[in-house]
């Protein structure tokens, strides 16, 4: 196979030394298909009929891919496998929130959270990376280091595996619970544009999962440098995680504002493309009591957005083992509101979900720990042993 191909964590990692298919897009697919053997004339072919059944009837069975050739599906099963990544742990919580533990490679588990529909749109919060860089004060995936960026397919995966659960295949069919993809959960998107690009491609392929690219929305701690370039790669809807209006309080909150600043990203803001009232960006603003809620707070916040077509989430401050705030009071919640809605903006305070299985804003983390480089090495000594 070809050595691009391994080069893809997702890919070495097989458990019956079956390759997996689930997760690639177009490209890889056709270049497995090719390196496997199929005649260069039928690789377009073949690619496209099995691209259909992977990611528009979310097969898992080689014999359900009736337009091919039963030995061609027997070869093919030999070599290639349609499997999904394990599901960990799932939980559901009293108002119907799941939160899916994923085990995409040995060590390397992420969590992605479904939050059933609010009006009709149900989303699908998905993580980018395995722990974060940054170190969000308010976030429990910031108590988590970095153990590594997702790949493409481990993200189109997550989509994946929640279609399952929700038994929505195929993807063209009826009404959907899951209608919006978020990058909300664990991670920062920016810094693993690469693969959140490819991933978007996957999952918006009019032939496949066929989200539209309105449904997508990218979610930022503020990388300004890639957040233009983002939204022209992606067409995805922009979100950016605020959480303070003036830079001494958000450096405090949020250290990438050291790094920058409120005017640069408000600046990058202004230009990210396609940005008018019917594609406004959503601010988040978590509401932590005695530190970003008073009407001072409020009025702050007003100003910096001035000119940008908006809207403002005010996100009840959720929890965690350890977390250093606490929640805002609901009538100052509810005062925070009224004010920024006073103003022109809408502001709607974030009912929380899944609270109660640590599925809410904020709240995910893995047990995934970085492999020191000593205990890497030790594991790659057993593995050789062991061949
Ligand atoms: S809010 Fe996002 S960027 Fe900040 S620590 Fe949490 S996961 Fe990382």
């Amino acid at each position: 196979m070809s050595a691009e191909l391994y080069k893809n964590p997702a890919i070495s990692q097989t458990a019956n030394g079956l390759i997996p298919l689930a997760g690639l897009g177009r490209k890889e697919l056709a270049q497995a298909l090719t390196d496997f053997g199929i005649a260069p004339k039928q690789v377009r072919m073949r690619s496209k009929q099995i691209f259909h059944w992977i990611y528009n009837y979310g097969v898992t069975d080689w014999d359900a891919m009736t337009n091919i050739a039963k030995n061609l599906r027997a070869r093919l099963a030999q070599t290639f496998s349609l499997e999904r990544p394990e599901i960990v742990d799932k939980q559901v919580s009293i108002d119907g929130t799941r939160k899916y533990l994923i085990r995409m490679a040995p060590g390397i588990e992420v969590e992605s959270v479904f939050i059933p529909a609010v009006s009709k749109t149900g989303a699908l919060c998905v993580s980018s990376q395995v722990g974060c860089t940054l170190t969000c004060k308010f976030c429990h995936t910031g108590t988590q280091r970095l153990v590594r960026n997702l790949t493409a397919a481990e993200i189109a995966l997550q989509v994946m595996v929640a279609r399952d659960d929700l038994d929505e295949w195929p993807s063209s069919s009826g009404e959907r619970k899951m209608t919006n993809i978020v990058f909300m959960g664990m991670g920062e998107p920016l810094y693993n544009m690469d693969e959140v690009t490819k991933a978007i491609d996957i999952i918006c392929d009019r032939e496949g999962l066929s989200f539209g690219r309105r449904r997508i929305t990218l979610s930022t701690s503020g990388v300004v440098p890639e957040i233009v370039k983002a939204g022209e790669k992606t067409s995805a809807m922009l979100a950016i995680s605020l959480h303070a209006a003036n830079d001494e309080l958000r450096s405090q909150i949020m250290p990438i504002n050291k790094k920058y600043p409120l005017k640069d990203l408000l600046e990058a803001c202004r230009a990210y493309p396609g940005l008018s009232n019917s594609r406004r960006i959503t601010f988040e603003y978590v509401m932590l009591k005695d530190m970003n809620d008073s009407p001072k707070h409020a009025k702050e916040l007003i100003n910096l957005l001035r000119g940008i077509p908006a809207k403002v989430n005010l996100i009840p401050f959720n929890p965690w083992p350890g977390s250093p705030y606490e929640c805002s009071d609901w009538e100052t919640i509810e005062s925070f509101a009224d004010r920024i809605n006073a103003a022109g903006y809408a502001s709607p305070i974030r009912t929380p979900r899944g609270r109660d299985i640590l599925a809410a804003c904020g709240q995910l983390r893995s047990e995934s720990e970085k492999i020191r480089a000593s205990q890497k090495r030790k594991q790659q000594l057993e593995n050789v042993d062991n061949t």
